[in-house]
């Protein structure tokens, strides 16, 4: 296997950004992750589709891509069925297999970017479903020991945006394939509302009832183009920040002066998330541009940071400080990126 210096990454990240990387390689089978045992002692970060990174600088380091691909159906019952999906394959693609098979359970996170082996980095969710719900476990590779690990659903860690891979084994252990449990008999979740957008008015508008897998994924699929920029044209990573999660004290201060707030309760019932897109458009973010670098033009989209051609890393990281420190003087709540800043 080729291991390429001083590599370009500019078609490899999502906001499109100038930068290489001292070494680059491509791992397409078991075979392949054995040539990153010498670089064990060197920076090494894995890479899917980069929609969730940004790369601030050149990497110094070993940028390994990872292209591991197969998607298999393991065992099925009368109503499940478990599905082994290669890390390298695309997350869309692989949903849009499960919806022509009629299996259901990733429906609702149609059209998020990605690889399917980046999806439990940050436990991908959208309308209401996240990636934990239909997890089973996910086979690894740890780079230092050279060995492989599976992980069951209970030993990643998920939780809102979140797993043991984003934090403490971030960079670690490669994921090489993941297995889901999907179902032959799915029970809808089309509860998701928004100011703006909700997904049973989508459905009303666009099908009959009784609805199938298949509608559900294009009312979805609609939403999104609608909702988001095209990543394959304009440079973002989606939601640059994490929905800050409060407590109910801090939720009646705002509410105080935003009554018309949306929220959502944590699964815990404990913490309340806060719609971080909303409250920037409150505070005079919404469609805002400085220079090369903007806020998504779509309403409540605040929180998606777009390169409109040519920024810098610097130019994007100074923007969304800006939105920060903003956003921290509006509310006293700290914005903690979602994206990877390498
Ligand atoms: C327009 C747009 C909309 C989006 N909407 C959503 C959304 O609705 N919900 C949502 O949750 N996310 C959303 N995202 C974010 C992004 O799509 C997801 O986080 C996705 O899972 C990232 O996949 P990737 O392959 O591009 O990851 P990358 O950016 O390549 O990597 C992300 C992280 O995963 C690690 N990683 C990648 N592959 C592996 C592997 N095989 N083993 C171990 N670690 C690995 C990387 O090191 C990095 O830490 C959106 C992004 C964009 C651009």
């Amino acid at each position: 296997m080729k291991v390429y210096q001083n590599y370009p990454l500019k078609d490899l990240n999502a906001f499109k950004v100038e930068v290489k990387t001292k070494y680059f390689v491509v791992i397409s089978n078991s075979k392949d992750l054995k040539v990153l045992k010498p670089y064990a002692k060197e920076k090494i970060y894995i890479l899917g589709n980069g929609t969730n990174t940004l790369f601030t600088k050149n990497f110094d380091g070993v940028v390994a891509k990872i292209n591991i691909k197969g998607i298999k159906i393991k065992s099925e019952n009368k109503n499940t069925v478990k599905i082994q999906v290669g890390s390298g394959e695309n997350w869309h693609e692989f949903v849009t297999w499960a919806v022509e098979h009629n299996f259901g359970g990733t429906e609702n996170l149609a059209l998020i970017p990605g690889q399917v082996g980046s999806s439990p980095i940050q436990n991908i969710g959208a309308y209401g479903t996240e990636l934990s719900q239909i997890l089973d476990s996910l086979k690894t590779y740890e780079i230092e020991t050279d060995k492989e690990r599976t992980f069951t659903k209970y030993e990643c860690g998920f939780s809102y945006r979140n797993s043991i891979f984003k934090h403490e084994l971030k960079n670690k252990f490669i994921i090489t394939s993941v297995t889901f449990i999907l179902t032959k008999n799915p029970v809808f979740d089309i509860s998701y509302t928004s100011p703006y957008d909700s997904l049973s008015r989508e459905l009303e508008n666009s099908s009959t009832k009784p609805y199938t897998i298949k509608d559900v994924y294009d009312s979805v699929v609609k939403i999104r183009k609608r909702k988001f920029p095209d990543w394959i044209k304009l440079g973002t990573a989606g939601s640059f920040f994490l929905n800050p999660m409060v407590n109910k004290k801090k939720l009646s201060e705002i509410k105080a002066k935003y009554p018309d707030m949306q929220i959502f309760y944590a699964s815990n019932g404990e913490k309340i998330k806060l719609p971080a897109g909303w409250l920037l458009e409150q505070i005079g973010w919404g469609a805002r541009r400085i220079g090369n670098v903007g806020t998504f033009d779509y309403r409540g989209q605040a929180l998606v940071v777009v390169n409109y051609g040519g920024a810098t890393p610097q130019e994007i990281l100074s923007f969304t400080q800006q939105m920060q420190k903003d956003f921290y003087s509006h509310f006293d709540i700290r914005l903690e990126p979602e994206v990877n800043i390498v």
